[in-house]
């Protein structure tokens, strides 16, 4: 569904982020792409959403060529607080971009209020954003990506901003959400073990200029819990392995880690 290849990009400074990345995404999959700070991560999506040219190389949707951004995708940003009106209703901030989708208001107001009520928002609709906990907005934000029904879901960093259990209850929203019309769902994430929980797949990144350093399937049942799945051997042993090849990396190119720090950074 999703083809990068040869993927290069270097900014008018001369400095290099990403280098000959290459990557098949299957429809219906959800990948994470995970590496440290700095290694190319945001650059990639929007190289992928076509809101930043590459310099090099090529991404294809559907066997087409990307010229601009696409009518079928929808991006969730880590920053909700700057991604949504404050001077619109949570209903409204939903609605607002299927108006690109032709919809009437009646069809704009029903899709909204199912998006929000698959994220469990359903009577948060006439609030406004500022009413609610960063938790919840970032949920209204997963919804308006939702209701625009996109066939491909980027996702950088979305549960970066919120509290640990809001972000474990964001990750299984999202495994539950996952199967709506089949979408295929691209997640940025500098965090390991979410990386590997919600993933069929995991990408790894090496520090910049990104590479693909490696592509490690997550052999893990499909139904996920945030207690027994993340004790499995098979979810240990993999995020062991993400986490070596981290460190790895980093030691090899000279980035310094301390004792206990993350290899996030
Ligand atoms: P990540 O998302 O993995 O943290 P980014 O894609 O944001 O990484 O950035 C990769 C590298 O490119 C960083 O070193 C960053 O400073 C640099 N970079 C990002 N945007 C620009 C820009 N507009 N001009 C020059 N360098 C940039």
């Amino acid at each position: 569904m999703l083809e990068i290849k040869n993927l290069t990009h270097v900014y008018g400074d001369g400095y290099k982020a990403l280098d000959d990345v290459n990557l098949s995404v299957k429809a219906g999959e959800l990948v994470s792409i995970v590496g440290p700070s700095g290694c190319g991560k945001s650059t990639l999506m929007r190289c992928i959403a076509g809101l930043q040219r590459p310099t090099g190389g090529e991404v294809s949707l559907d066997d087409t060529r990307l010229e601009g951004v696409p009518g079928n995708l929808a991006v969730v940003f880590q920053d909700y607080s700057r991604s949504l009106f404050p001077w619109l209703t949570v209903r409204d901030n939903v609605s607002l971009p299927l108006r690109r989708h032709g919809k009437n208001r009646h069809e704009r107001r029903k899709a909204a209020l199912e998006a929000l009520e698959s994220v469990g928002l359903a009577d948060a609709g006439q609030k406004y954003p500022w009413q609610l906990s960063g938790g919840m907005q970032q949920r209204v934000a997963i919804a308006r990506a939702l209701a625009y029904r996109p066939s491909l879901l980027l996702m950088d960093e979305p549960f970066g901003s919120v509290d640990a259990q809001t972000r474990e209850d964001l990750e299984d929203l999202l495994l539950r959400v996952r199967g709506n019309d089949g979408m295929t769902i691209l997640l940025v994430t500098h965090d390991i073990d979410e990386s590997v929980y919600v993933g069929d797949r995991v990408i790894v990144l090496t520090t910049a200029p990104g590479h693909v350093c490696a592509e490690l399937p997550v052999d893990l049942p499909a139904e996920r819990d945030q207690v027994a799945t993340r004790e499995l051997p098979a979810f240990v042993h993999l995020r062991a392995e993400v986490g070596r090849l981290i460190r790895g990396d980093q030691s090899r190119r000279g980035v310094r880690l301390s004792a206990g720090e993350s290899p996030s950074g």
